[in-house]
């Protein structure tokens, strides 16, 4: 078996060796969670819940140590990856409460009763990327657990590490023996065996658009279950009677965040034409005093991108004649280092504009009214997030219902919480992570008519 070789990218230096899954990896992870399946489904709906509960306070108890190794290895402040361990805390807490609730059923027919059941689907294979490693993966993995799937995990090969860390903790937290198992190995290989395995039940996806459909295709031979989360390419729609301010200060996070190696990043500002202007002129302080830096410095906003080769594929979408309004700073080498850079303006046909850049690289597309505003929103094939600025309430709610967009924030450049659904419109995906609704993507729906021998 080869060796993965583990990189920080804010330092080029290896931090980490371990062995590469295979193909036999992978079947042997699935044998041992259908082997785990009978005797996990049939835990007592409580009894998994305390289990859920109990990995939540191991993970809290070591959430210093995984937000710092994850900071290293993806590259984020460590403030940030505070957040993303603490949301992944929450997630269990959030799924632990589910086991009890997964509630089905009576519905009135003749002769007897019908009842439904949600049952479990079996072993499931998720499948997860690098810019969120631990956090993608409580998605899946706690509300998998929580309806009595048994689990095979593939994080991205460029970071494996929290993932290993997750089964470890798993384990000493008292889950049973083959419920949660990690394969870490290249995508091509790890992730093609999961999606064509014939003992997979579901895939749930997160990553490029390109490969989601390759893995939709690839499940059509088993009708497996699939769940993607894709790419995204979302709207900030900044209108002129919006606290202009207040939208410039959000505007940053809400697309270098994570160096913008977020799915969710409002890469698109469009801004109403008259108030382009000032909302450049309150932008560019904010862009250009980012700290971009050493991820482990409690300063640090922005750290750098991820590999040599996502560093390349960003700078390929600023080219030397490109539109730069604002450009902010970077450290020199070593380290993956990109600056902040705003493009303005843009118009929505343009290569930067149509494509998911996954780089610090925002651009200010000018419009003109409501109606232009929406269709240039939509005016894209993803559908993930976005978010409109403006003190007009009706507005606001008119144009929220009218971009075709799964996760919208009015006044906020927020996407995700625990509690409620995320997942994407069009290309960005099917179906939904958190909230109640990720538990209908883990279960099946069990029908059952008892005749009673009434008429
Ligand atoms: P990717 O190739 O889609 O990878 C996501 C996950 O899928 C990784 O675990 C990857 O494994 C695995 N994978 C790759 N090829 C596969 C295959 N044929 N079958 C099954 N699984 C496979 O994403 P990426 O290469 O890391 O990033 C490329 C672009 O994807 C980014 O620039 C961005 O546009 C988009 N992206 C989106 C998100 C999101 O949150 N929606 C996240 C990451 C990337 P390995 O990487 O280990 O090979
Ligand atoms: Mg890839």
């Amino acid at each position: 078996m080869s060796a993965i070789e583990v990189i920080e990218p804010a330092t080029e230096q290896v931090m980490a060796e371990l062995p590469r899954a295979g193909v036999e990896e992978v079947d042997a992870a699935v044998a041992r969670a259908k082997a785990a399946f009978p005797a996990w489904r049939g835990v007592a709906p409580a009894d998994r819940g305390a289990l859920l509960h109990g990995l939540a306070d191991a993970l809290a108890e070591r959430l210093e140590e995984l937000a710092t190794l994850e900071a290293r290895n993806a590259g984020k402040p460590i403030g940030d990856a505070r957040g993303e361990i603490g949301m992944v805390v929450e997630t269990f807490r959030y799924y632990a409460g589910a086991p009890e609730r997964l509630l089905g059923q009576t519905i009135p027919v003749a002769g007897g009763v019908d009842m439904t059941f949600r049952e479990p689907l079996g072993v499931v294979g998720l499948i997860v990327p690098w810019n969120f490693p631990l956090t993608i993966a409580a998605w899946k993995v706690a509300p998998a657990l929580a309806a009595g799937n048994c689990i095979v995990l593939k994080p991205a090969e460029l970071t494996p590490l929290s993932a290993i860390e997750l089964e470890k903790i798993a384990l000493e937290a008292g889950l049973p023996e083959g419920v949660l198992n990690v394969v870490a190995g290249p995508g091509s290989v790890c992730g093609a065996r999961l999606v064509e395995h014939p003992d997979v039940a579901k895939i749930a996806f997160t990553g490029s658009t390109e490969v989601g459909r390759g893995i939709a295709a690839g499940a059509a031979a088993t009708i497996k279950r699939v769940t993607l989360e894709l790419g995204g390419k979302s709207a900030n729609i900044v209108f002129a009677d919006a606290d202009l301010e207040a939208a410039a200060a959000a505007a940053p996070g809400a697309v270098f965040g994570n160096a913008g190696q977020d799915c969710c990043a409002r890469s698109r500002i469009l801004v109403e034409r008259s108030a382009v202007d000032d909302f450049l002129a309150a932008l560019a302080p904010r862009v250009e005093s980012l700290r971009v830096g050493d991820p482990l410095d409690e300063a640090t906003e922005m750290g750098p991108l991820i590999s040599a080769d996502q560093r390349s594929s960003v700078a390929a979408y600023v080219p030397d004649d490109a539109p730069v309004a604002i450009r902010g700073t970077a450290p020199d080498g070593p380290g993956y280092w990109f600056a902040p850079i705003v493009l303005a303006p843009v118009a929505n046909s343009e290569r930067a504009a149509r494509e998911e850049i996954f780089g610090p690289v925002a651009c200010v597309i000018p419009f003109d009214g409501e109606a232009e505003a929406i269709a240039l929103a939509n005016e894209t094939i993803y559908g993930l997030s976005g978010s409109i600025w403006t003190r007009d309430g009706g507005r606001a709610l008119r144009v929220a219902r009218a971009v075709e967009a799964g996760v919208l924030s009015i006044n906020s450049n927020t996407s995700v919480r625990v509690s409620t659904p995320f997942g994407g419109f069009k290309q960005s995906g099917v179906g939904r992570e958190l909230g109640p609704d990720a538990l209908e993507h883990y279960t099946d729906v069990k029908n059952v008519y008892y005749a009673t021998g009434e008429d």
